[in-house]
């Protein structure tokens, strides 16, 4: 690791996990460091800053840890969106298709209000099923998504050319 200011010096790739074949990008270095969280965190929100956002949602589990720091820095609070059968109380389910399968998440039905604005943040933008899922939950409860952003972006995937067909404004450090 390089240890700059530059988030892609704390970033690896981890080859076959969790299978053969998949390349798998590890952010927990940056998350880990210092100076590598509060680059993250100030790129991430930077062009945020200023807009009435009420409610950072970051999805489970990696968008828990920068999202709650994003939360804090917007001085907005933080909306868990979790996977399946972890809420407590009444909920909106979402599923989306994964590469085998499918997956559901979740939100509690009142954590929005009508209007509200909402960023929705995750380390990292793929296919952009689950971010989908997550834009069509805060939609569904009345809330406006600002735009949505995550630390890595894998282009060839398609993530967020499916996130702009949408109308959500995407915002990435690194690909
Ligand atoms: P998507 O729904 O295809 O865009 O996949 C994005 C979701 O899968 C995010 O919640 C990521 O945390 C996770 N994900 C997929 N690939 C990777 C990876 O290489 N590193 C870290 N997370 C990944």
């Amino acid at each position: 690791f390089g240890w700059g200011d530059d988030v892609r010096d704390y970033i690896r790739t981890i080859p076959d996990f969790p299978k053969p074949g998949i390349q798998f990008r590890d952010v927990m270095p940056l998350f880990g460091h210092p100076r590598g969280l509060r680059a993250a965190v100030d790129r991430l929100v930077q062009p945020f800053a200023g807009l009435r956002i009420q409610h950072v949602a970051g999805l489970e589990a990696r968008g828990f840890i920068i999202g709650g720091a994003c939360a804090h820095q917007l001085s907005a609070g933080f909306l868990a969106m979790r996977k399946q059968g972890k809420l407590p109380g009444p909920r909106l389910a979402q599923s989306y298709a994964l590469e085998y399968g499918e997956a559901v998440l979740e939100v509690h039905d009142d954590a929005v209000e009508a209007g509200e604005q909402v960023l929705i943040v995750d380390d990292l933008l793929a296919t952009g099923g689950t971010a989908e899922a997550a834009v069509k939950l805060i939609e569904r409860l009345g809330g406006e998504v600002v735009g949505a952003a995550f630390v890595v972006d894998l282009p060839d995937l398609g993530g967020r050319a499916r996130l702009e067909r949408m109308g959500v404004a995407v915002h990435t450090l690194c690909a």
